[in-house]
């Protein structure tokens, strides 16, 4: 049987090896998968609701070994893990309250005798490929809302976090769902790709570019719904009024959060040029204070890098920006805590443009360029100047003036005087290569549906 050794990226050391799947055991699974969507969709909504509940209560009791569990796997200091989990309760609080209401059949038409309904069925079997940065969030984020809605669930969670994978499945089965209505598949590319040759009603992944792009192609010729949730390159504005302390402090924890790995950190930074030394002085201020360390030690804030092959990639962005006449302010180098595993110091750049990689790709690290901007219609020009649009944000205290700009700036979430933010009552898209569809808000919950349409004429 194939296995997958699981590391630890803070010190490389081997965590365990997990029994893998392979072509045929995803073949099989699919089919318990399909052969048991018809019975769950068929049990009432306040039965799988209550299922999610008792998931719930099952995080809640067991959150602390959740957290370990996942900061061993990852490298996310152990107080970004307990957030994480705790974040997780306020969307299943979200998903348990409006699935009802969501869910129930609408009356759009009674005119006549003529009735006209729309009815929100299930999709029937949906294939969640997930990513390792947050994966309490973007697995459950898919799980739930598709439970709720009466589908069952294919989940191949990352290779880089997949006992936290086993341990949603667990806790989901342990809940009361039957163990076919949610299968976990163990492995890596290949078992996702695996996945994608058996015959599922919709495909939910989220992580990369490169990946998302590759699933689109291999299911383009079937008519499954498809749902990317990719990377961004994430900007921010701060105008000459905006409070320069605050707005430093709250975008270096923007950018460095989670070790610079969220799909949402800010990843550019534009400042007015009448504050910009003040805010870049700031800014480097703060990140000085951002301690390396043990992600298990609780006075941590910058964990490991959970995929090595992502430090090439710091290390080629931060040579290109050196290359090209940036300013480097602290760090710019591997290393950072002990001698082995992935580590990357907080690293800031100013001085930066977008003939730089640091500027169009994304980093997905502890690494940030500052650059400078003489007023709002360059700021606009360089935040649109991009590939990707997942979220976008402006720092002033002018309400009016931040709304006319974020109106011009092409992103699925937009921010006033905050970063780095999700909310389950709103929708989480992307433009461009940041993805298609959405989760979250009552339309994350829609989205695992069909519309349905009756036409009821009485005899
Ligand atoms: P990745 O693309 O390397 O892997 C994602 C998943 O795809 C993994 O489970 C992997 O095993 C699987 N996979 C790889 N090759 C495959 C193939 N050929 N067929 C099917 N499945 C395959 O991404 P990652 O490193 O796990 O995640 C990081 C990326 O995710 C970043 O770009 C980040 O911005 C993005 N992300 C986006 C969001 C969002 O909501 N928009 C949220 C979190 C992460």
């Amino acid at each position: 049987m194939n296995q997958l050794a699981i590391h630890n990226p803070a010190d490389d050391t081997l965590i365990t090896s997990l029994p893998a799947d392979d072509a045929a055991s995803v073949a099989a699974k699919a089919a318990r998968v399909r052969a048991a969507q018809p019975a769950w969709a068929a049990t009432p909504l306040a039965q799988r609701k209550e299922c999610i509940e008792k998931f719930r209560a099952g995080v809640v009791r067991d959150l602390e070994s959740l957290a370990v569990t996942m900061t061993r796997e990852t490298g996310k200091p152990i107080k970004m893990s307990r957030n994480e989990l705790n974040g997780l309760l306020g969307r299943i609080d979200f998903f348990l309250k409006e699935a009802q209401d969501t869910l129930a059949t609408e009356t759009v038409f009674s005119e006549g005798g003529m009735t006209e309904q729309i009815q929100h069925t299930p999709l029937g079997v949906v294939a969640n490929i997930s990513a390792w940065n947050y994966p309490w969030f973007v697995g459950c984020n898919v799980i739930l809302p598709a439970l709720l809605t009466g589908n069952t669930v294919l989940y191949k969670p990352s290779e880089y976090a997949t006992m936290t994978g086993l341990e949603i499945t667990r806790l989901v089965h342990e809940a009361g769902v039957p163990q076919d209505a949610m299968i976990c598949l163990v492995g890596g590319g290949a078992v996702g790709a695996a996945l994608l040759e058996q015959k599922v009603d919709g495909v939910f992944f989220t992580g990369s570019y490169a990946t998302g792009k590759r699933i689109a192609q291999t299911v383009g010729d079937r008519f499954v719904k498809l749902q990317l949730e990719l990377g961004g390159k994430d900007p921010t504005y701060v105008c000459e009024d905006a409070d320069i302390q605050n707005a430093a402090e709250s975008l270096a924890d923007g950018a460095m959060y989670n070790t610079g790995q969220s799909c949402c950190s800010v990843e550019r930074v534009y400042v007015h040029e009448k504050i910009y030394d003040k805010f870049v002085d700031a800014f480097v201020n703060t990140v000085k204070t951002f301690k390396s360390g043990d992600p298990m030690s609780e006075d941590t804030y910058i964990g490991a890098i959970t995929r090595a092959p992502q430090l090439d990639v710091l290390d080629a962005q931060v040579n290109d920006a050196k290359a090209k006449g940036a300013k480097l302010l602290t760090g710019g180098a591997r290393g950072g805590h002990g001698s082995r595993g992935n580590w990357y110091q907080p690293t800031v750049f100013s001085n930066v443009n977008h003939s730089m990689e640091l500027m169009r790709e994304e980093s997905f690290g502890p690494v940030i360029g500052i650059q400078k901007v003489s007023n709002d219609t360059e700021a606009v020009q360089l935040m649109n100047d991009t590939r990707y649009g997942l979220t976008a944000g402006v720092f002033t205290p002018d309400e009016a003036r931040a709304k006319g700009l974020l109106e011009q700036v092409n992103a699925g979430s937009v921010y006033w005087n905050c970063c780095d933010r999700v909310s389950p009552r709103l929708p989480w898209s992307g433009h461009g290569d940041s993805g298609v569809g959405l989760t979250l808000s009552t339309y994350g919950i829609q989205t695992f549906t069909r519309p349905k349409a009756w036409h009821l004429r009485k005899a």
